[in-house]
């Protein structure tokens, strides 16, 4: 077992990896196997039993099935858990899985059918609570009205800090205290845990989409929720009837990039501070979305570093968006984000088109995901590609023209 009091960059070289020297490995062991042999007729029953019922494996029955249990994901879940400073963690086969799994679970082991949301919100979240697919009702309103809005059967309140995309960040202090003893689920995809860990400020839930950060490269889509034991063990039983696991290949690639998540995100949040900076002189430029440029002081109380995600609202709206995504080289024009190199999306016409019309972003906004490239590389790819956006006029005149 390592140290409980190193830092987290060195959790994040070891953790999850306690029992690598007793296999005789250095290199964490990737286990593809779908089944697992059985032991013995009782002991393996009574394995799969517990695991069904969301507990782990038994020593004497073994894992069973991969759907159950998998060592590879397993200590995937431990490193992440130590990094979130969690007591459990348990992985899914995307975001959107594990946050499923998690209103399946909460509304289920709590009787309530009620989720309070805090916009925005990734577009997918947004349009999951809003279809009602899964049995629940749900409230949308601001951090602030969080204590008024609360009811005897809500069952959740969710929230995103720093929010998808325009970055806004919430007090999760204040948050929890308003949602009384309702449990808060903190999407911390975009700060990572490098950059904040939301149980310390009271979450009962972190998820993250793993496909994001986590992975970082880029070729993972994977979901994974840091909590307490017991609510792991209402997570794993949802994911373990319904189905929602994240594959071992997937788990390897996740832990084995845990390993350099501190480095790539302190460096990609470096070059995202100069990007920022750079954007806000552009006389193109209505307005940045940066946590670094909020002045409430949260950066610092609550997270320990901006973060590497920016956003622009570009005078010429939409068209200006479409030009500008379209003229990057450097930047790729995809959704998704957190990887080593840089993205750039339009929110409005992408990942928050299922949102609903009067809370979706502005059609001027654009968002650019930092990658490790040199800033200057990306700041010369941006001015190019403004440069040819904005032929048609000065800013006064384009948003007339366009409106
Ligand atoms: C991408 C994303 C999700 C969904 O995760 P998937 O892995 O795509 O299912 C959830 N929340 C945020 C903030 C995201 O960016």
């Amino acid at each position: 077992m390592i140290d409980d009091d190193l830092h987290p960059d060195s959790v994040a070289v070891h953790a999850g990896r306690d029992d690598l020297d007793g296999l005789g490995v250095h290199a964490l062991p990737l286990d593809l196997s779908s089944t697992s042999p059985l032991p013995d007729l009782l002991a393996g029953g009574e394995s799969y039993e517990v695991m069904a019922g969301g507990g782990r494996p038994t020593a004497a029955g073994g894992n069973v099935y991969a759907r159950l249990w998998n060592p590879t994901v397993a200590r995937f879940e431990q490193a992440l858990a130590r990094l979130e400073r969690a007591e459990a963690a348990v992985a899914f086969a995307s975001g959107m899985a594990a946050f499923a799994a998690t209103l399946l679970a909460t509304s289920h082991d709590s009787g309530r059918r009620h989720v309070l949301a805090v916009r925005p919100l990734y577009g997918g979240t947004d349009h999951l609570l809003a279809s009602g697919l899964l049995g629940t009702e749900v409230t949308y309103c601001d951090a602030t009205e969080v204590a008024a809005r609360v009811r005897p059967d809500t069952a959740l309140v969710v929230v995103e800090t720093p929010a998808n995309p325009t970055l806004e960040l919430v007090d999760l202090r204040a948050l929890v205290a308003a949602a009384g003893d309702v449990p808060v689920l903190v999407d911390n995809t975009f700060a990572t845990p490098v950059l904040q860990n939301p149980l310390d400020h009271g979450a009962a839930l972190v998820l993250h989409s793993a496909t994001k950060y986590l992975g970082g490269h880029g070729d993972v889509v994977g979901g994974v929720v840091a909590c307490d034991e017991a609510r792991a063990e209402g997570l794993r039983r949802v994911r373990a009837v319904t189905g929602g696991v994240l594959h071992p290949l997937g788990a390897y690639l996740l832990h084995r990039g845990l390993a350099t998540l501190p480095v790539r995100v302190r460096a990609q949040q470096a070059g995202a501070q100069q990007v920022a900076a750079w954007l806000g002189e552009h006389p193109a430029v209505r307005r940045v979305f940066y946590p670094g440029l909020d002045a409430s002081g949260l950066v610092g109380r609550q997270m320990r570093g901006p973060g590497a995600m920016v956003a622009v609202d570009l005078h010429g709206g939409h068209a200006q968006a479409a030009r500008l995504t379209s003229a990057v080289r450097l930047f790729t024009h995809a959704v998704s984000l957190g990887g080593v190199d840089s993205l750039v999306q339009h929110p409005a016409g992408l990942t928050h088109r299922p949102v609903a019309e009067h809370a979706r972003p502005a059609e001027g906004v654009v968002r650019l995901s930092i990658g490790l490239e040199d800033p200057l590389d990306l700041i010369a790819d941006l001015d190019r590609a403004l440069a040819g956006a904005s032929r048609t006029g000065p800013p006064a005149r384009r948003e007339t023209a366009l409106a």
